[in-house]
């Protein structure tokens, strides 16, 4: 455990706003070379140039990278499982490969030791807050719970809802399932650092019954949160449209249920039109843009700017088992790709933004997480700017701090992360050795 007060020194960059799109030289951007960050009861109290009295434990980054830590706003902790599954587009990859996975986390031992593995490894890859899918078993969300709580992380899961269109041992039934997520509400919903989400998988796997279950538990109490899936694949979109004849669009569908609103993550949104971005814009919902997923699965390219210029908040998701790394920085890298191929630049500063202090702002989790302002809970990652020699030559000759930023986020994996800490506890540290 680490000592109640502690200062850190090191390159400090955060946000102070959203920064624009294409702009390079963004006012929004914060970055304090060479000072102090000092964390108190763990809490950020200050940042100042000058080393702090001799009272304060100290530790000297001097040259490295402090950045608040990533916020993933959609990753299902059972998938690790099957990442990199080879051959399948979305309705396929679930039946074949993640379904099977999942069934397993009926088990508590399963869901447990799974629930450890997987948090420990977003920790390692400088990942202190996430947005999680567990399983339809009630298990797998209590002890997701709590082993984010063991470990003081931000989180936001609940257990899926599903009640068709799913395998044996993947199906709950509306009444079960709003019994569930009662039982967990009260147990989890603002325990600590911890929030629920009211989890519809998708459409698809949720009868009008359940949506509109669903829906009334968001109702009644606002402070829930819900995550879903919408318009991933055209296939997808095409088999709503048959199962919600009457909805104008996929997106629609949540909306009627009620379950489109301010504490709403929709994953993915590829296939939105006008009518949609709108009315995510006027809900306050966000989507989580899960680029590496949409690759991987061929799923299409989501238009970003589309859905800034509407007005509707956009996040960063890694979405494995669908997305291929954990990391943050490989899922910046990948949307900077998807964006490239609509003929749109993504830079290092927006990519940052939505993975930090716009994930938060998204969330309404902006007083907690996501910059180094007084007050915020003390999330920090310190960052080696090249682990070996490659990125060493690059650093060296970037002309200005995007640049430097751009190329760190193309080369930086978890083997540049130095330490992760959550609420100024520091629960990970790179071995001495080298990365495990
Ligand atoms: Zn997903």
């Amino acid at each position: 455990m680490s000592p109640q007060r502690i200062a850190i020194r090191g390159n400090l960059l955060d946000f102070t706003a959203e920064p624009a799109w294409g702009d390079t030289e963004s006012g929004a951007v914060r970055f304090r070379p060479d000072h102090w960050l000092l964390i108190d009861a763990g809490r950020i109290v200050a940042v100042q140039a000058d080393a702090p009295d001799a009272g304060w434990p100290r530790e000297d980054h001097a040259g490295r990278l402090l950045l608040p830590g990533f916020i993933d706003t959609h990753v299902h902790s059972p998938q690790l499982d099957v990442i990199g599954s080879y051959g399948t587009a979305l309705l396929d990859w679930l039946e074949t490969f993640t379904f099977p996975a999942e069934r397993r986390y009926a088990d508590a031992d399963v869901a447990e030791q799974g629930a450890a593995v997987f948090l420990d490894a977003l920790l390692a890859r400088g990942t202190t807050a996430a947005v999680v899918f567990p399983t339809v078993h009630k298990v797998s969300a209590d002890r997701l719970f709590g082993a984010a709580q063991a470990r003081g992380m931000r989180l936001v899961a609940g257990k899926v809802l599903m009640d068709r269109h799913a395998p044996d041992g993947l199906r709950d039934d509306v009444a079960q399932a709003e019994r569930d997520c009662l039982d967990l509400i009260a147990r989890w919903h603002g325990t600590d650092r911890l929030a629920y989400a009211v989890t519809v998988r998708f459409a698809p796997t949720s009868t009008p019954e359940q949506l509109a279950m669903a829906g009334a538990l968001c109702r009644d109490d606002p402070t829930l949160y819900m995550q879903t899936h919408v318009a991933e694949n055209r296939d997808e979109v095409r088999w709503v449209g048959e199962l919600f004849p009457q909805a104008r669009s996929y997106l629609d569908v949540y909306a009627a249920a009620g379950l489109l609103h301010r504490r709403s993550v929709l994953a993915h949104g590829i296939w939105l039109d006008d009518a949609d971005r709108a009315a995510l814009r006027d809900a306050g919902a966000q989507i989580a843009h899960s680029p590496s997923s949409n690759l991987f699965l061929g799923s299409g390219l989501f238009d970003w700017r589309a859905a800034e210029a509407a007005g509707a908040a956009v996040s960063l998701a890694c979405d494995v088992g669908g997305g291929t790394d954990l990391s943050m920085t490989a899922t910046m890298r990948d949307a900077y790709k998807v964006q490239a191929l609509a003929g749109q630049r993504l830079t290092a500063w927006k990519a940052l933004y939505a993975a930090t202090r716009g994930a938060a702002v998204a969330l309404e989790l902006d007083h907690e997480i996501g910059s180094f302002e007084p007050g915020r809970l003390a999330d920090v990652c310190v960052w080696d700017w090249a682990s070996e020699p490659v990125g060493a030559r690059r650093m060296a000759v970037a002309r200005s701090l995007h640049e430097k930023l751009f190329a760190w986020i193309t080369l930086a994996d978890r083997s540049n992360l130095v330490s992760t800490r959550v609420a100024g506890v520091e629960r990970y540290r790179r071995p001495v050795t080298g990365v495990p």
